[in-house]
């Protein structure tokens, strides 16, 4: 069964719907929740957990990220904690930490302990030079097992790779790789900052198809200044044309009081809401008419791809990375700011460079924040991700694992999905709540009911008050 809507389902008001602002629950509890009474001592605590765990064969499987924050030039959207430098060798004693920060984990899990997920995000994973992500892949090497068939993905910015990079990452092991693209017009790309001319994405791809890298993805950007309905509606042509199996289209979140490089926008060149949903529409459907599967959230995934085939299958799985085909597991956040969950624990690092290195100089994890989850933030945890991968909430399985009866324990939850029912987003019947295909796209309107930590009244006003 393929998982493609109809452009026909999308309405106004869906689309509306799906434009808006809510978690995207690739934790829960989000990480707003995190505090500072969480810290490394807790964070040693957990790791030891999990090493004990392992002992007894026993661990849940490993996934670890690694965080290179380096940018040379800044995006004017940009939202993401980075530094803009230009001088690479500023990477060097970033690595040094790095390398440090790894063996502490090393030492604290035991001895090369299996990975079946690695991931380098940013910034701008490739501001490193070969030699340099060659040092980075060879301590992970020799800390860590990587499994034959583990996914081993690399975040690329066209401007800093060549084909001779990608063949050289390939060589290192890297089997998945994600193209910032955002989009290609060139006076968008001169109003955002970001000059990439479609023909350099074009050869890259080719060449990544060529070498064998498998779910090549595709990350585009709805809602930046100068961006049409018809320029954008070119850019997705040109999307489609280059066959990625894997597609990311994101919304555009003006907060210039909040994220400084947006302040460089012309806030008078952003299209305006109508636009908006007429670029979103016109993109959703699109991807459907080209073949392209709905996953949830932003994705998009070509139908043998195998995140298509884990949604169709209910093995869709959700992490900090976002949807994933990889079971439940235990990840490492390496580097300045990353967040990683280890057993019932969130831990967050240093959000700055200075005390990312300070700590680790000293010897000590770089854990700043994080979280020990409740009982009830573990219960809430694996029914919002029964929801956010399965599209469905099984309450025999809920009573089985938790001992709850959905009916009488969680009416109040139940009852704030009713507006959405009504919209025909969800249904709610005695045994199991149920995301209709249409209610996919905003699948996270149906999570917020079962958030805690979301004034239930509050959640369903927040995602319907931008619809009326
Ligand atoms: S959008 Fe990415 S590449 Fe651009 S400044 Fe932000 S982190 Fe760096």
């Amino acid at each position: 069964m393929s998982n493609t809507v109809p452009a026909a389902v999308f309405t106004p008001d869906l689309l509306r719907r799906l434009d808006t602002s809510g978690p995207r629950y690739t934790s829960y509890p989000t990480a707003d929740r995190f505090h500072e009474g969480f810290g490394e001592k807790q964070y040693r605590e957990a790791l030891a957990a999990r090493a004990e765990l392992a002992r007894h064969n026993a661990a849940p499987p490993l996934a670890v990220y690694v965080h290179i924050p380096f940018c040379e030039s800044v995006c004017y959207y940009c939202a993401c904690n980075k530094i803009v430098t230009r001088h690479h060798e500023r990477a060097l004693p970033y690595l040094a930490m790095l390398e440090r920060e790894i063996a502490m984990h090393a030492e604290a899990l035991g001895p090369r302990q299996r990975v079946t997920q690695l991931h380098f995000g940013g910034g701008t994973p490739t501001f490193l030079s070969d030699a340099e992500l060659s040092r980075v892949m060879g301590v992970v090497r020799g800390a860590f097992e990587i499994a034959d068939d583990a996914e081993c993905s690399i975040e690329v910015d066209p401007r800093t790779a060549t084909p001779e990079r990608l063949s050289h990452f390939w060589s290192l092991g890297l089997n998945r790789i994600s193209f910032g693209v955002q989009d290609f017009d060139a006076e968008v790309q001169q109003a955002v900052h970001r000059i990439q001319p479609y023909e350099q994405v074009e050869s890259l791809m080719t060449v990544a198809r060529r070498l064998g890298y498998q779910s090549i993805n595709v990350d585009l950007i709805y809602g930046l200044p100068k961006q049409r309905p018809d320029n954008f509606a070119h850019t997705i042509e040109q999307v489609i044309g280059l066959a990625p199996d894997r597609i990311a289209l994101y919304g555009y979140a003006h907060l210039p009081e909040r994220f400084k490089p947006q302040r460089r926008i012309v806030t008078a060149e952003l299209p305006d809401g109508a636009a908006r949903l007429a670029m979103l529409g016109h993109a959703i459907g699109a991807f459907g008419a080209a073949g392209y599967d709905y996953i949830g959230m932003d994705h998009f995934a070509k139908p043998d791809d195998p995140l298509a085939i884990a949604k169709r299958q209910g093995k869709l799985h959700r992490n900090f990375q976002g949807y994933t085909t990889q079971p439940e597991c235990d990840m490492l956040g390496l580097g300045v700011s990353a967040i990683g969950r280890v057993g019932a624990v969130y831990a967050q690092n240093a959000k700055t460079i200075e005390g990312y290195e300070n700590s680790l100089g000293a010897g000590r994890f770089a854990t700043v924040r994080g979280l020990q989850l409740s009982a009830d933030d573990l219960m809430r945890r694996s029914m919002i991700m029964d929801i956010m991968c399965r599209g469905r909430l099984d309450f025999a399985k809920v009573k089985a694992e938790f001992g709850v009866d959905m009916p009488t324990d969680f009416a109040a939850e139940l009852a704030r999905l009713e507006p959405l029912a009504g919209h025909g987003l969800v249904k709610v019947g005695t045994d199991a709540v149920e995301v209709t295909p249409v209610g996919w796209y905003v699948v996270r309107a149906v999570a917020m009911a079962f958030d805690r930590y979301i004034a239930a009244a509050a959640a369903t006003r927040a995602s319907f008050s931008k619809i009326v």
